[in-house]
């Protein structure tokens, strides 16, 4: 099922679980994220979360930890082309973090074009070209993750840059997602995630303006592969 803009926007319902044989079930719950903005959201062990490009051509940097943790086991880029011998998850896939043990599971995808070699943007990238103040993905993942402890842009990890279209390392505004697309994950630890909603309009980048992705969390796992 992809899910449009106008059910995004209709679907605003509050996430909401009980308990009914032993086993959680979950109501699934939408928050859109506003182009050029971050968001954290916790989801628990075995819980499926999305994240859908809106209006198309955006990249989401996602970045997550488990939440035990503080801050210390997370995601990792590194990890993760180490185990997949390449840059590209396929469906099935694991992501995996930094203490060698899978994170993430690719459940559902409907792009397939990603990136695991590039940074966040960063605030001195927009100043070196002339540009101060302008918002980036390392800012929106410390602002979001502030309140567990992050202290700056520093602090923050490689992400996985969901529809980036740059292969070979090439920085050419190639698109990729269209309006509604999505990936889907499931969650192997109780996980805290951030997200940003990559600023970068420069270049034609990001379809020359950042718009709004959804973050869908509670997504039932009828659709598990
Ligand atoms: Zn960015």
């Amino acid at each position: 099922m992809l899910y449009t803009e106008n059910s995004i926007s209709s679907s605003s319902t509050n996430a909401c679980s009980t308990q009914h044989d032993n086993e959680e079930f979950s109501m699934p719950a939408t928050h859109v994220i506003p182009g050029a903005h971050g968001y954290a959201f916790e989801v628990k062990k075995g819980m499926h979360f999305r994240v859908v490009d809106l209006k198309g051509e955006q990249c989401v940097d996602l970045a997550a930890w488990v939440q035990a943790t503080g801050l210390r086991e997370k995601l990792s880029m590194a990890y993760t082309r180490y185990h997949l011998h390449g840059t590209t998850p396929a469906v099935g896939d694991y992501l995996w973090k930094n203490n060698d043990e899978p994170m993430l599971q690719v459940i559902d995808d409907t792009v397939k074009v990603h990136d695991m070699t590039f940074m966040s943007c960063f605030p001195k990238m927009y100043e070196k070209e002339g540009i101060k103040g302008h918002r980036s993905c390392a800012g929106n993942i410390a602002e979001v993750m502030e309140p567990y402890g992050m202290n700056g842009v520093l602090d923050v990890t490689d992400p996985l840059n969901i529809f980036q279209n740059t292969p070979n390392y090439s920085l050419k505004p190639l698109g990729s997602s269209k309006p509604g697309d999505y990936i889907q994950f499931r969650a192997l630890k109780d996980i805290v995630c951030a997200a940003s909603c990559c600023p970068y309009d420069l270049r034609g980048f990001n379809g020359g303006k950042s718009t709004d992705v959804a973050i869908v969390t509670g997504v039932p796992a009828t659709d598990s592969i």
